[in-house]
Formats: C-alpha cells, structure tokens, sequence
C-alpha cells in the first residue's frame, strides 16, 4: 500500500521541536493508529479496507509539550486525536479526516494524597497499572471496566467508563474531583480537586464524556477508597429475570450497595455458567459485596432477605472472577465470518423488563442474527443497565448486518424511552442517534463545540459534533 501523509515539512519539523524523535510518520505507526477496537472495523480490515489512517504521531511525556503540539494544530488548523489504549469500541480514536494522533501513554506518573483520599494521576496511566499501585499502597480505586487493561485513566474520563463494581463505587464521573485540560488552542486550566464547591456550574462535566472532541485531559484528581476490609462473595438462581431484578432493586432502596451484580438471562446463565447445574434453566446472579467488615455484614443481611432465589454458593463468582477480563471474544469472531458486538443501555426501574423484551426481540429481527442476549450489570437506586450481546452470520455485507442490528437496537431503547449509552459512549458508531436522545439538548453541546473549538481540530466528526 502506498500512503504519503499531508503534513508539511515545516509543521514536522516543528513538532520535532516540541517532541523529539517521539514523532513518525512510519507506515506502521500509521497503521496501527487506524483504528480502535470498534468491532466492525476488523471485518473492514480483513478485507483490505483501512478506516482512516493519521499523517503522524506523536507521544508527548507532559502538559507542556501537550499544550505545544496543540498550539501547532490550531495554527495550521490540523485535526487532532487524542489516544489512550486504543480500546474504546465505537472508532473514537479513528482519525477519519488525517492529521495527529496524540498518544497519552508516556504521561503516566502516579501522585498520592493519602489524608485527602485522592490519587493525582497523569491521563495516559494505564488502569491496571494503576490499581496495582493503589493496592500496593493499601487503597482501591473501585474502577474495574473489563478492559482494565488496556485502558488509560484520560479514556475512561473521555468516554464516562464505568466498571464493574461501579453499583458500589460508581462511574468515572462519581470519581474524578479535579482534573487538567489542554484546551482546542493550546492553554491549559486546572479544575481543582476540592471536595466540593459552589462556584459556578460543575465546568470538569463540560469535558467527563466529551471524548477528546472539546480538549485534552492531561492530569485527573481520583476519588480512592481503603483496600477492602472484607469481602463475601454470593450467586443465586432464580426462576426469572423479573425476580432477579426486582430483588436488586429492593436491596438498593434499603441502602445496601453491593460492590458488584450481574444479572444474566437464561441464554447467557447457559452459556457462562454451564458447568453449574443448579443454574440449569434458571437466571444466574453473582454478587460481591466489599468494604469494611461491619457494613458488609448487615449488607449481606439485607441481600439474604431480599433475594428471590436459591443461593447456589461461591462457585460462579469464582468462575466470573477468572474470567472477568477477557477482552478477546470480538476480535476471535470476525475471522470466522461472525459479526458480533456489544450494545449498552440503561432505563429507569419501571421500564426495565419492557426495554429487556423490546430490545432483545428488535435484535433478534433482523435476518442473519444468530442468538442476542444481555446481562444486567450496573444498578442504581432508579433503574439499570443492560449489555446485550449479539452475534450474526449475514449472507451479503457484513457492514450492512451490523447496522442493522444497531439501528433496530437504537431505535427499540429510544421507543421505550432509555439512554443509548450507559457506559461506552458515543464514538463514531452512535452519533446519529445522539441528536435524536438529546433532542433540542443537542444544540448546547453543539454551541459547546463551536466556542471552544472553532476550528474544528479536536477530534472532527467523533459524537456528531
Ligand atoms: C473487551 C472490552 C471491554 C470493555 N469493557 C468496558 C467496561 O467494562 N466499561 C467501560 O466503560 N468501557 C469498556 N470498554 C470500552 C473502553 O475500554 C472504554 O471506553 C475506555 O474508557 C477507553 O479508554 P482508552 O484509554 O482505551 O481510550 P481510547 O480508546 O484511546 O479513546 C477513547 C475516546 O477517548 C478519547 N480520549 C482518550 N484519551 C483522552 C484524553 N486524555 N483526553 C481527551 N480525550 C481522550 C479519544 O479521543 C476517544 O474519543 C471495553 C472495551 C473492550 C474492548
């Protein structure tokens, strides 16, 4: 394949001057940076079709240099991309009109403020490397998204990640107390970490979620809790999923807060918990609570008089555990000729069965769709989200499958009235549906968009923005 890239001699060697030789223009540094881990994209890839490639990439090691690189962007009004891991899974890294890739994983330097609960981390820290320091050091940061390792601290705060014992702990957004930007023109602000404050709207909401489309988050202030004291480890059977739900949800009115649940419908107790025969049929739940000893204790209490269900023991946690972080499914699908994706969404308690049916069944509609199916795996006082998962083999264009399958997906939550995203985001995948969630809403971020980048450099075209 022949590629030239577009950037002039001069914004080279000007960049050379900011970053040294953490700069290239090589082909398979161009590659590499095409695409993240938006699933469809392999299939594109395996047919010879790239999504888009970059004209560079850069790795900075600090704000400043950040801020330089930016600086040269907005000048020469050249698109930029900022780039964690690379795992996000709707093509938010792709850089669909050229220009720079930034890559955040030199800036990962790790400050503790043990009195004040906070970590002081840099955006490109990788997020297993970070909660092993954190453990090491006797504390947690309670963020365990599946793709906790090959993630960064400034993705999970571009894209409002959450992870998986976040029903305890929260999302990204409950974590972060203050936080750096690089803003579209090169000067930086600092969002301070205080543990609260009336000043003003909350400005670090402007950027929790903008996914690299408003400015750089360079540094994030972390929420971190003590190393969990106790942990007790449960899973029931239940007869259905309207059981299993309506349990969670009654644990959660009376204050209790396990650490992690996941509901699974009878497809997917089948299919990761075959091995136990007690969840034959039935709706598998595992559950963790964690924390200090006497609030799990009554925690437990709560559960065990709650839960409409058989408890079947430790045995399907422990599988769940070994598991957890296995982050190769997609990518081994695509090969065999399997479209497969994940879809999340949430919805407020009293819609939560509907949206299940609704959109289990618009999956399963459109013609090629081999089975869908779905957990239920953060919860809130209010209402849940789902993770559905679907897999297909289409006789035509595997692209035009995939799209249908989101399309009916989409539509069947807006119909019923939840949110298109709990926790992945919008990317390039979702953004015709965001105007449509947001409504008039739209024109805000819109407005948002245009005042502070007027250029249009910041991640062109990821969110629809
Ligand atoms: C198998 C698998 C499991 C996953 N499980 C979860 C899960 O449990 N929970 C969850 O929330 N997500 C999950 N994800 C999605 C993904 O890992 C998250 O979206 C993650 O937060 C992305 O982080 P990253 O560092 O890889 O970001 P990237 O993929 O590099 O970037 C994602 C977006 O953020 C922007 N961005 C990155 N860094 C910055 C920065 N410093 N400043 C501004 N913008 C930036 C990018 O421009 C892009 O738009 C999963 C993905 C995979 C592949």
């Amino acid at each position: 394949m022949k590629y030239d890239h577009k950037l002039s001699s001069k914004v080279l060697a000007h960049l050379s001057q900011v970053v040294g030789d953490r700069l290239s223009t090589k082909k398979v540094d161009l590659l590499t940076y095409s695409r993240d881990y938006w699933p469809i994209t392999l299939h594109w890839m395996l047919k010879g079709k790239l999504p888009a490639l970059p004209d560079a990439v850069v790795w900075p090691e600090n704000k400043e240099e950040v801020e330089e690189i930016v600086k040269i962007a907005h000048e020469t009004s050249i698109p930029i991309y900022a780039y964690g891991g690379g795992s996000g899974v709707l093509g938010g890294t792709i850089p669909e009109k050229g220009g720079i890739i930034v890559d955040l994983k030199r800036m990962r330097s790790i400050k503790l403020h043990e009195e004040d609960l906070l970590v002081e981390v840099e955006a490109g820290t990788n997020g297993y490397y970070l909660e092993k320091y954190l453990n090491k050091k006797g504390y947690t940061l309670g963020h365990f998204p599946q793709s906790l390792y090959p993630s960064t601290v400034g993705g999970w705060i571009a894209t409002k990640a959450t992870g998986q014992f976040s029903t305890k702990y929260g999302g990204i957004e409950d974590m972060v107390l203050g936080l750096d930007v690089v803003l579209p023109w090169g000067e930086s602000i600092e969002l301070k970490p205080h543990p609260r404050s009336a000043t003003g709207p909350d400005l670090k909401g402007i950027f929790i979620g903008s996914e690299g489309t408003l400015g750089i988050v360079t540094k994030a202030w972390l929420k971190i809790w003590p190393y969990p004291e106790k942990r007790v480890n449960l899973s029931f059977a239940s007869e259905n999923l309207n059981d299993a739900l309506d349990s969670v949800r009654r644990i959660l009115r009376r204050g209790a807060k396990p650490a992690v649940v996941r509901i699974y419908d009878t497809i997917e107790t089948k299919r990761h918990f075959y091995n136990f025969e007690k969840a034959y049929g039935k709706v598998a739940t595992v559950m963790i609570l964690e924390g200090d000893t006497r609030t799990v204790e009554a925690e437990e209490k709560i559960v065990g008089e709650e839960f409409k269900g058989t408890p079947i023991g430790e045995g399907p946690v422990d599988h769940w555990l070994k598991t957890r972080f296995n982050v190769k499914e997609a990518s081994e699908f695509a090969p065999l000729g399997v479209v497969f994706d994940t879809i999340e969404v949430s919805i407020n308690w009293s819609k939560a069965t509907q949206l299940y049916n609704e959109v289990s069944k618009a999956m399963r509609s459109v013609k090629g769709t081999l089975f869908a199916s779905a957990h239920a795996s953060h919860f809130y006082p209010q209402g849940v989200c789902f993770y559905f998962t679907f897999a297909g083999v289409p006789k035509g264009d595997p692209t035009e499958y995939y799209n249908k399958v989101w399309d009916a997906t989409m539509r069947a939550t807006l119909n019923v009235g939840g949110a298109i995203s709990h926790h992945h985001g919008i990317g390039r995948q979702r953004r015709e549906w965001l105007q449509e969630e947001l409504g008039n809403a739209f024109e805000v971020l819109r407005r948002i968009k245009d005042a502070l980048d007027e250029k249009r450099i910041m991640n062109p075209g990821n969110m629809g923005v």
